[in-house]
């Protein structure tokens, strides 16, 4: 049996990343979604198991020492990391695993698994992006500027992907995507 595609989405922070995968997750029956561990509290209607693994940095640090991470990183004062175990499980029956993680994680899973598949989301503009960051309200001044200041740094990675794709209209972004994925599985390496 062929391995599964193992996924990568990433881009700044408030890109979209989130709300693409939300609008992915309704249109594809197929792509099995990983749930990372952070150190990060819940935000309102945040759910421990549905959208992270929310545990504390001793937790997280004993995760780390135990090799149960495919990648992690320090994102603006939290730990976030991927469990590796459920990704493998998965690649191994066949099944496509997506990732939504930020750029340092990324480039952590491209030395892992350089078959990966590695899609940036880019924003329409730099000012665009920190409109959506202060829209989303979640985040105080300080913590908007800190994320401005890391998506300038990631932006510069972006040459490192095989695919960018503007985030400019969720429903384009996700098309662009879907295509990305049945383009990947008719390459002739695959096959
Ligand atoms: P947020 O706090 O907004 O949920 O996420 C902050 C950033 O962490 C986002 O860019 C998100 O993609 C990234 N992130 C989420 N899970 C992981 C993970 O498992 N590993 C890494 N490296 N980044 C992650």
């Amino acid at each position: 049996m062929n391995k599964g595609l193992l996924i990568v989405l990433s881009g700044p922070s408030g890109v979209g990343k989130g709300t693409v995968c939300a609008a992915l997750r309704q249109k594809t029956t197929d792509l099995v979604y990983s749930v990372s561990a952070t150190t990060r509290s819940p935000r309102p209607g945040e759910v421990d198991g549905v959208n992270y693994f929310f545990k504390t940095r001793e937790e997280f640090e004993r995760m780390i020492e135990q090799d149960e991470l495919l990648e992690w990183a320090e994102y603006v004062g939290n730990y976030y990391g991927t469990p590796a175990k459920f990704v493998q499980e998965q690649l191994d029956q066949g099944k496509d695993v997506f990732l939504e993680i930020e750029v340092q994680g990324a480039m952590k899973v491209k030395q892992k698994f350089p078959d990966a598949v590695f899609i940036f989301l880019a924003p329409p503009s730099l000012a665009e992006l920190e409109k959506r960051i202060a829209g989303r309200g979640t985040d105080d001044d300080e913590v908007i500027r800190r994320r401005m200041q890391v998506a300038r740094d990631e932006i510069k990675l972006m040459e490192e992907y095989d695919y960018i794709v503007v985030n400019d209209q969720i429903d384009c972004a996700c098309r662009r995507i879907m295509s990305i994925i049945e383009a990947e599985h008719c390459r002739k390496e695959r096959i």
